[in-house]
């Protein structure tokens, strides 16, 4: 991976992505003294089976449930970009707003979704795919060059070039990422979501299996995994 790597990003869909993705991973970054900064695209707002359960009161619960879970892994800041739940497009204005965040944050390193369909249907979400392909499209071109997007620029947001991608991967991954010391984080994290987990202890029991057998190809006893981009230009 590429040298110097101080400031990381994880665009992902939805409040509670991240920590079910790359919780672990956020975790150790920040241990080994890495700025890391979530950007979340929608506000999570259809996630509850609870029929008394309103879309603005879940996206109010949702986003303090994620600042709590950010707290937890020491991430520095979390931008809520809004856009409503299981609705997200790939168009000017969500990429214009990736874009953004991005050239706001200036991160060496994006941790995204995985942008294809896979078998795994919850990992293979709409919104995550939508995401990833609109987090892919931004770090290159449209971060990197001055005239994309003018109007960022008028607004003092100047081109930003990321210089890799880890793409969570749970198939046939490249980068298998030792979790060991941080699973425990990741959990608690994990446990901030207190709307979505109906059963934390189930939760936790599902994602200890998950990133046990991830990490037992290397060895490790608990392991994330990720396929990588090095932006070479
Ligand atoms: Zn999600």
């Amino acid at each position: 991976m590429a040298e110097g790597i101080e400031r990381v990003m994880v665009v992902t869909a939805h409040p509670d992505d991240s920590e079910f993705g790359a919780g672990g991973t956020v975790a150790k970054l920040v241990r080994e003294g890495k700025q890391v900064t979530y950007c979340i695209l929608t506000n999570g707002n259809k996630g509850s089976g609870d029929r008394t359960m309103t879309p603005e009161r879940l996206a109010q619960i949702r986003e303090e449930e994620q600042r709590n879970a950010a707290r937890v892994l020491g991430v520095e800041a979390v931008d809520f970009l809004g856009f409503p739940d299981c609705e997200l497009e790939d168009t000017r204005e969500t990429r214009l707003a990736v874009t953004a965040a991005i050239r706001r944050h200036r991160p060496d390193r994006l941790i995204i979704q995985n942008p294809n369909r896979t078998k795994l249907l919850g990992a293979s979400h709409r919104d995550h795919r939508v995401a990833a392909g609109i987090a892919l499209d931004c770090v290159y071109p449209l971060a990197r060059d001055h005239m994309a997007f003018p109007e960022l620029l008028e607004q003092g947001l100047e081109p930003h070039k990321v210089r890799e991608v880890y793409m969570m991967w749970w198939e046939n991954p490249e980068l298998v990422v030792d979790i060991s010391d941080t699973i425990d984080l990741k959990i608690k994290a994990l446990a901030c979501h207190v709307s979505q987990m109906k059963d934390m202890a189930a939760v936790e029991k599902r994602v200890r299996e998950r990133c046990a057998q991830l990490g037992k190809p290397k060895g490790f006893a608990y392991a994330e995994t990720f396929d990588t981009i090095v932006m070479d230009r």
